[in-house]
């Protein structure tokens, strides 16, 4: 396959002096498949997947010695870990070097974050004060986004579904911002060798273009001496070390150098004019695909976010409506996303009201469920909570009821011979996976019809 990279690509990348044209092509004619998970802290599990060693980069990542078919796994439906490409697992390492892991109420922006790879990511190493928000510009690609945090269980995300443009509405509003840009993907071409046909030099001239507007019409959010990690999948200089040195020359940035170690393979680059440096990944240096990214920080002077033009919403949750559902209710600021009620952490009401009132929310924390005008009809979204009340009725099933349920189909009621009539959790070793209702002749499944396994 190695003959069939593009001539273009490889002669541009051979003029590198850290690019070995032999090691890269024979890298891609073996088309070695690798692959890891990254495992969600806040959801521990006793796993079946075959780990080998971490990913040097970050402590939650593993490869796998073998690739299952994860849509048969429940404990993959639950969210208990995500499956991966490990060199963009660097990004932890990045968040971990800065000190943000550490630090409290880190606002904190993920531009272009469908499936959610980086978002999730996000979510677990910042701190639980941290907030995050993560944007997705593509309509149906936002609503996977949306699946996937609601699987990582966490309150202290908010998903949007806005053009780059619109997050100017927030001036100096966030401390970090990761925009893992969309770009020419040849660092997918081991992965998915079909890419390599749609690849060209002016698609990449076209992402290059498209990778300055997403960040120009978007850094403005950013507060000053806020961090931008920026990231592409392209072995393209054009995508990569260009922008980062257009990024410094245009916009005020400054490059920041993060220490890793030699061992791990990342190649250390300089962009041509103004030295600013990144990190290169190369299939046949690293375990893990093609991949590029660079750390700046924001030095022009930007107005902070003030916090004080905003005025608090009077609550419309039914008082005590979500009590008996939430661990620790009091932590929690309750409040209506149209027939739902949705809960994120108490500290961050204010923001809250600031997001909604500049950008189109598709999720806000998590949707705890709906009010009948009588009682709480509990969303999936809670079933996979972190902050679920683990007292409530619950039923422990075995891995072909599991799958039945996930495939949403019927339930044999003997399984729940011993628990009460009413809404009850499914669970598969001790990890929630969604609700059903027991009745006294049936068990209704509620698993959401848009999710089942189908096919499998
Ligand atoms: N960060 C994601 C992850 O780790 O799972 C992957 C992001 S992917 C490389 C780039 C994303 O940018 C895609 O979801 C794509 O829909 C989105 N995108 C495409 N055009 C865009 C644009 N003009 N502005 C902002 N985002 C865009």
């Amino acid at each position: 396959m190695g003959n069939f990279l593009p001539n273009e690509l490889i002669e541009r990348l051979r003029s590198r002096t850290d690019f070995d044209s032999e090691a890269f092509a024979e890298i891609h004619e073996r088309g070695d498949k690798v692959t890891s998970v990254r495992l969600n802290p806040a959801k521990p599990a006793k796993l079946d997947l075959a780990l080998s060693e971490t990913i040097p980069w970050c402590k939650e990542g593993y490869y796998l010695t073998d690739r299952p078919v994860f849509t048969l796994d429940p404990l993959y439906h639950a969210g208990t870990y995500y499956v991966q490409e490990a060199s963009s697992m660097f990004v932890s390492y990045i968040i971990r070097a800065l000190g943000l892991d550490h630090k409290e109420d880190v606002r904190a922006l993920d531009l272009c974050a469908a499936p959610g790879g980086k978002s999730t990511l996000l979510n677990s190493v910042l701190n639980n004060s941290s907030l995050l928000i993560s944007n997705e510009v593509i309509k149906s690609r936002a609503l996977i986004l949306v699946d996937n945090l609601v699987r990582w269980g966490n309150p202290n995300v908010v998903v949007t579904n806005n053009d780059p443009s619109a997050f100017s509405r927030l001036p100096g509003y966030f401390d970090v911002m990761v925009v893992d840009a969309p770009c020419s993907g040849s660092g997918m071409f081991r992965k998915d060798p079909g890419a390599i046909d749609e690849w060209s030099l002016a698609n990449v001239k076209l992402c290059s273009d498209r990778q300055r507007r997403i960040l120009a019409d978007a850094q403005a959010c950013l507060k000053t001496d806020g961090y931008l990690i920026y990231s592409t999948c392209s072995y393209s200089e054009e995508e990569n070390e260009d922008i980062v040195d257009w990024l410094i020359t245009t916009h005020g940035f400054e490059s920041i150098s993060v220490d890793i170690e030699d061992s791990w393979g990342i190649t250390k680059t300089r962009s041509r004019g103004k030295q600013g440096e990144g990190y290169r990944f190369y299939p046949h240096q690293v375990k893990g695909e093609g991949f590029f990214l660079s750390v700046l920080r924001k030095k022009t002077s930007e107005e902070t976010f003030s916090r004080r033009k905003i005025k608090k919403e009077k609550s419309d949750v039914p008082k005590g409506s979500i009590d008996k559902w939430v661990k620790d209710p009091s932590l929690f600021y309750t409040f209506m996303q149209g027939d739902n009620i949705h809960i994120v952490p108490k500290e961050m009401e204010e923001d809250l009201a600031i997001i909604r009132s500049v950008l189109y929310l598709k999720n806000a924390g998590t949707n705890v469920g709906k009010w009948s005008g009588r009682e709480l009809i509990p969303a999936h979204d809670l079933a996979l909570s972190n902050h679920i009340n683990m007292g409530i009725e619950a039923q422990e099933v075995d891995l072909d009821s599991a799958l039945n349920f996930l495939r949403k189909e019927t339930i044999d009621i003997d399984l729940f011979s011993n628990t009460k009539n009413g809404w009850c959790l499914v669970r598969y070793r001790g990890i929630n996976l969604g609700w059903v209702k027991v009745l006294s002749n049936r068990i209704n499944n509620y698993y959401p019809k848009e999710i089942r396994i189908m096919n499998l």
